[in-house]
């Protein structure tokens, strides 16, 4: 059975809100395993997120918000867990989070995402299905891929059920990570995060600061189309549905789409997939 789940990031206004639910409703019909929701890192998002959680959860579609550690106090993380455990949210995407000035790391109480799975389990159990982060091009802070590696299998030794890729436009490097944490003992499901292409200066910018490659012959395609916004959604589709294929067909056990707050982009890549 191939999973499908969709990312949403809180909104800022209360008709952003209205909008984003109705994005929701149009994904639902496609019977989304759940919908997530992102967390600012130190809690700038706290109260959006959850109010964003308990919108989705109370239309009656699995929730599962992201929760990251650093620049969080526990005390402040077991306040998030019970309240999102009183809710009947079952899944939570366990990060460590990236603080905007970069600082706090060495301040914060849990430093690392295997520290906050940690810290889930012995405050909740077996309550929460755990999803953690995988980088199939390796984290950008990683000193190198051998130890990102092993600090993926920290978070899933510590008790991740679950993980979702960065995005990326290379299968190859998805099938890649997955032998090598195979081969590291690590059989938890490893779900690719896929980010529909829509816009070029905004993809090349984010994918810059998160490590994601852009490859050679989709930025130069991309560049050539200029403002041609059209052409970009086009070939972007073709693109990525390509990749989508490719991974299912390769033995990937679902898809995760980022979908930035917009049903048209992740959807139609997944019609042309179903
Ligand atoms: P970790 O797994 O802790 O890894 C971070 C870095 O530290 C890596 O380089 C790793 O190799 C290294 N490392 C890990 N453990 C140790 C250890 N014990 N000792 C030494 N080094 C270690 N960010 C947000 O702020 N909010 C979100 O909602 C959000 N959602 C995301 C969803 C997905 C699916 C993904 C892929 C990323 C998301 N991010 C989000 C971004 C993420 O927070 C950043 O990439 C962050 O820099 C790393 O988070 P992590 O959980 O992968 O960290």
């Amino acid at each position: 059975m191939t999973t499908l789940s969709f990312e949403f990031f809180p909104t800022q206004t209360d008709e952003g809100t209205s909008k984003l639910l109705a994005v929701r409703d149009e994904l639902a019909a496609f019977d989304p395993e759940f919908f997530s929701v992102t967390y600012g890192a130190g809690g700038s998002t706290r109260d959006r997120t959850f109010a964003m959680v308990e919108a989705i959860q109370q239309r009656g579609i699995a929730a599962a918000p992201h929760l990251s550690c650093v620049g969080d106090s526990t005390a402040d993380l077991r306040d998030l867990l019970q309240r999102y455990q009183a809710l009947g949210i079952k899944r939570i995407v366990t990060l460590r989070g990236d603080l905007p000035s970069g600082s706090g790391l060495a301040s914060s109480e849990l430093r690392y995402a295997n520290e906050l799975v940690e810290f889930i389990r012995k405050e909740t159990g077996d309550h929460f299905t755990l999803e953690v982060a995988a980088y199939p091009e390796m984290h950008p802070q990683a000193s190198s891929f051998e130890k990102d590696l092993q600090n993926f299998v920290r978070k899933v030794k510590a008790g991740a059920d679950s993980a979702i890729t960065q995005y990326f436009f290379n299968a190859d490097s998805y099938f890649h990570f997955v032998d090598r944490v195979r081969a590291m003992g690590v059989d938890i499901p490893i779900i690719p995060g896929i980010m529909p292409i829509t816009n070029y200066s905004k993809l090349a910018r984010f994918s810059d600061s998160c490590g994601a490659e852009i490859p050679r012959w989709i930025r130069k395609q991309l560049e050539a189309y200029g403002d041609d916004s059209d052409s970009i959604v086009k070939f972007g589709e073709e693109v990525v549905t390509d990749m989508c294929r490719r991974l299912l067909d390769g033995g990937a056990p679902g898809l995760h789409f980022y979908t930035l707050n917009q049903a048209k982009p992740s959807l139609a890549v997944w019609k042309n997939l179903v």
